[in-house]
């Protein structure tokens, strides 16, 4: 495996495979790798010639008041990890490197002002511009982004077909752990106890998913399953919606898929998580 930390380098490096006619793949991360990271970069190895990981913790995208400093940076274990699923390039590139006093701004309007991006002003600027930034250092072929953070994939897929960049955005299933909590770097800040009440929240989507699927109103369930996200321990609620997959707007009678989508905070770790659903 490449690690390379130079913007030009890896320019250089990308541009000889793409003479040679490799396809190239992309997986953006913040590092901190479990099996929902290695689940895109295996996708990325089986469909494409050349894959490049990207391990950032980006700062344009947390807020003051967000775990920037504290959130975990393991990167000799992730480098074992990427070594061995013979990654072919590890991008390590530091803040110096990648912010010079920047004047541009990415930003995606409308669809960013709801959900997370209500609760997190300027987020998702700050994830454009670092993505826009990677695609345009590795002129990737496919990028494989998580479901888990399904909001970022739309805001992603609209920018790029907005500003007809040439990559093909490829969204991969959520990868949860045994009890359901869907898999995410911020896992290892929960307590044993609070880490059990985290448990809860993919049951309380399975209720609501089951209960949508059998056509019951969906403003009943979202209060049922209020309810249910209030009782856990250490809770505070940030969202719960149910919206279109599609549109990220309320479901109306052309919606085919709603997907709901749930923030919360168990003692101070702010999750996420989402999960599909069939309209009848
Ligand atoms: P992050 O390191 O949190 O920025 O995540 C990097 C990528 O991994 C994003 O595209 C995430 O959506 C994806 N990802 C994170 N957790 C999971 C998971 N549990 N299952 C699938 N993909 C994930």
């Amino acid at each position: 495996m490449k690690v390379i930390k130079s913007i030009s380098i890896l320019q250089n490096t990308i541009k000889k495979y793409k003479r040679e006619g490799k396809i190239i793949g992309f997986v953006p991360t913040m590092g901190a790798l479990h099996d929902g990271h290695l689940s895109l970069i295996k996708r990325s190895l089986k469909k494409t010639d050349i894959t490049v990981v990207s391990i950032f913790v980006n700062p344009t995208q947390f807020g003051p008041n967000e775990d920037f400093n504290r959130y975990p940076r393991p990167i000799k274990k992730d480098m074992g990890l990427l070594k061995k699923l013979n990654t072919d390039i590890l991008f390590l590139p530091n803040n110096e490197i990648m912010y010079k006093d920047p004047l541009t701004t990415v930003s995606v309007k409308n669809i960013t002002n709801i959900l997370c991006g209500k609760y997190r002003p300027g987020h998702f600027d700050g994830v454009c511009l670092v993505v826009n930034k990677l695609f345009n250092i590795i002129m990737p072929d496919y990028a494989f982004f998580g479901e888990k953070d399904f909001q970022q994939l739309i805001v992603i897929k609209k920018m790029v077909f907005d500003l007809n960049m040439s990559v093909k955005v490829i969204g991969c299933p959520i990868i949860r752990e045994k009890d359901g909590l869907a898999m995410s770097s911020r896992n290892m800040y929960l307590n044993k106890e609070e880490r059990k009440s985290a448990s809860q929240i993919n049951k309380i989507l399975k209720y609501g998913k089951s209960e949508i699927e059998k056509g019951k109103s969906i403003s009943l369930i979202k209060n049922s399953m209020k309810k249910q996200l209030k009782k856990l321990k250490y809770r505070k609620l940030e969202y719960l919606e149910i919206l279109d997959e599609k549109t990220l707007s309320k479901i109306n009678n052309k919606s085919k898929k709603a997907r709901i989508f749930v923030a919360i905070y168990i003692g101070k770790t702010r999750l996420i998580d989402n999960m599909g659903v069939k309209i009848i």
